[in-house]
């Protein structure tokens, strides 16, 4: 399957929209066969299951004929009942009914288990994938539809995958094998039925094309809600503040609503389906009926013959009835396989050169040369605008300027998690796209404003920076960095759980984890979007001592918003729509009397330590 986003990023909504309308893809189905091929004996094994089920279904009718035209006798005006040998006939009915409950309760076990497997690698395929993507996607995807994929789609493939080929076959075989059988009592039985197989044929088809569509879009529907679904739980806080859990739950009904609307419509579209089998069924009998009727007057069949043809009547019509809720499968089935495939066919975008460079350890000279850069590639104002910047090995440089004026966005250059798209970014003179990614994440540290956290304890978040080192390892970098006394006063200490993302702990403890895991990671160059909210004092001089400390040799570029830290740094830099307007140490600047001065003056007067980031002008 081409993808359609490879070449442009669509918005999610456009991409799930267009994935409504599309029409499923043949070579689909030619990537699903190879999930198969693990469980192939799997499969091979509930394949011969469901032949012998089939055989056992058609011993019936046999059972059914003996027991009319052996077991009952007629001897002159009487009727006599062949007593074993309708006990033996009634034993082997039995029989064949025990068998077939065992045969389908192996079948679903076999096919159980290797759904569990397939769909687990599946999965952790998808999982991987996702894990791998570049940020950009994750900017413009909702959390909630990637989740949608992940889990409801991959669960969807089931009964496409594992259930439906050996039901199909099933289905096949039994009519395939009644037509056999109708045909050999009399040529007539099987022909009167044949007359139902174009209607049939044709109902099929468009039923089949139908449910296909129906299914894209109950597909599409139920990822938007589970989208707006995750970003509430998120930001449930917000909701709650900002009084809005009325309108959004009105959304989210809105948003079931659509997902009930699109469910109902494809009922409706598809509902005549079933009754129109079951009136062809109808149609059948009542024709088999009559041709039986002048046979028997004819003397040509047996009333067994004509009853055990009913039941082929029923095992020839049946299948095809169960169609409907196959196709209904395979359409819901493919329309998840599609979007798990879009999702697979997804590069990323920012990948390794052909042949990356790599560093040992860096210097820490970082190169901002003559950089341009826009989200929105075209857009008439660049957010990064032909920006020069050079910061020595060793130097810790501050970065302060008005919101939005592209000061994260360096951060994202720098890091490689957006590519530049005039000049360059160098790392130790190297551009940051010839530098293999992971010596690029080695050497360049990020922690950021939102101190994201991991469920778990505190040691097991720290050791994310450093996985072979154990509990004392960990322990002795919080106390190398001051974060110590914060840390143990924890009810736990550093067993205390986080909780999830973090919410546990207070926003200082939570900068204090994120900056010793940036500590233990040791990288050569420390890039920190200082955080915007006060914390106490206490725990505010704790973390302006780690932070001088985890500073002390490497190169640093701190997005500061702390009068101290800025004062600290051995330069500022001003940067205001996307260029540094002014660089220099803090003495330098404040004698310039220009824009820094101008700001430092509205820092003092704020008097709080902290900088109102959003109002600040220069
Ligand atoms: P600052 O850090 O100075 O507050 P940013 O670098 O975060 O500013 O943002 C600069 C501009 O880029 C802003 O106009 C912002 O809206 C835009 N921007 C930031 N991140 C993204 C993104 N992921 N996608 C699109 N636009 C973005």
């Amino acid at each position: 399957m081409a993808n359609p986003i490879a070449g442009k990023a669509l918005s999610d909504i456009e991409i799930e929209e267009m994935l409504a309308k599309k029409a499923l893809d043949r070579s689909m189905f030619k990537r699903l066969l190879p999930l198969l091929q693990p469980i192939r004996r799997q499969i091979l094994a509930v394949i011969g299951i469901e032949v012998l089920l089939v055989f056992t279904v058609f011993l019936r009718p046999w059972f059914v004929r003996e027991l009319l035209d052996r077991g009952l006798v007629q001897q002159a005006e009487h009727w006599l009942l062949d007593e074993r040998l309708v006990l033996w006939l009634g034993l082997g009915l039995a029989a064949s009914w025990l068998l077939r409950f065992l045969l389908a309760g192996v079948s679903q076990f076999v096919a159980g288990g290797a759904a569990i497997g397939v769909l687990n690698a599946l999965r952790v395929r998808v999982f991987a994938h996702v894990q791998g993507l570049s940020v950009s996607y994750f900017d413009q995807t909702r959390a909630g539809r990637i989740i949608s994929r992940v889990d409801r789609d991959v669960d969807a493939l089931e009964p496409l995958l594992i259930q439906g080929p050996p039901e199909l076959l099933g289905a096949l075989l039994r009519c395939g094998l009644a037509s056999v059988m109708l045909w050999r009592i009399d040529p007539r039985f099987f022909l009167s039925l044949v007359a139902t197989v174009p209607l049939l044929v044709l109902a099929t088809w468009s039923f089949k094309r139908i449910s296909q569509r129906n299914w894209a879009r109950v597909a599409e529907n139920r990822s938007r809600f589970t989208a707006h679904l995750v970003e509430s739980v998120s930001g449930v806080r917000l909701l709650q503040q900002c009084a809005q859990q009325g309108p959004n739950l009105r959304r989210y009904r809105g948003l079931l609503d659509d997902f009930n609307h699109a469910l109902i419509r494809g009922s409706l579209r598809s509902s005549w389906f079933a009754p129109f089998t079951a009136l062809l069924s109808s149609a059948g009998i009542a024709v088999l009926l009559l041709v039986g009727a002048y046979g028997l007057a004819a003397g040509d069949v047996t009333v067994g013959q004509v009853a055990e043809s009913l039941f082929y009547v029923f095992l020839f019509l049946g299948p095809l009835q169960e169609l409907s809720d196959l196709f209904e499968r395979y359409a819901t089935g493919s329309a998840s396989a599609q979007r798990i495939f879009l999702l697979l066919d997804t590069r990323a975008q920012i990948t390794d050169c052909a042949a990356p460079a790599t560093l040992a350890r860096a210097r820490g000279e970082v190169h901002f040369q003559g950089v341009g850069f826009s989200y929105t590639p075209g857009a008439q104002a660049p957010v990064i605008n032909n920006l020069d910047l050079h910061i020595p090995a060793g130097q810790v440089l501050a970065i302060v300027g008005p919101s939005g004026h592209g000061k994260s966005t360096l951060v994202q250059l720098l890091t490689r998690f957006y590519e530049v798209q005039t000049g360059a970014v160098l790392l130790d003179g190297i551009d940051v796209r010839e530098l293999a990614q992971h010596t690029l994440r080695r050497n360049v540290g990020v922690v950021l404003q939102d101190n994201v956290l991991f469920s778990g304890s505190i040691l097991d978040n720290l050791r994310l920076a450093a996985p072979d080192a154990d509990d004392s390892r960990l322990i002795a970098a919080a106390r190398e960095l001051g974060a110590d006394e914060v840390l143990e006063r924890l009810p736990h200490q550093y067993h205390t759980e986080v909780g999830p993302l973090g919410a546990h702990l207070s926003h200082g403890q939570r900068q204090l984890v994120c900056l010793v895991r940036a500590y233990l990671a040791d990288p050569a160059v420390l890039v920190l979007d200082e955080a915007t909210s006060a914390v106490d004092i206490h725990t505010e001089r704790r973390i302006q001592r780690a932070l001088r400390r985890l500073c002390e040799g490497r190169t640093a570029i701190i997005i500061a918003h702390r009068l101290a830290t800025i004062r600290d740094a051995d330069r500022i830099a001003v940067v205001r729509h996307g260029q540094v307007v002014e660089l220099g140490p803090h003495r330098q600047l404040i004698e310039q009397g220009g824009a820094y001065a101008a700001l430092y003056q509205s820092y003092l007067r704020g008097a709080q330590g902290v900088v109102p980031v959003a109002e600040t002008v220069i």
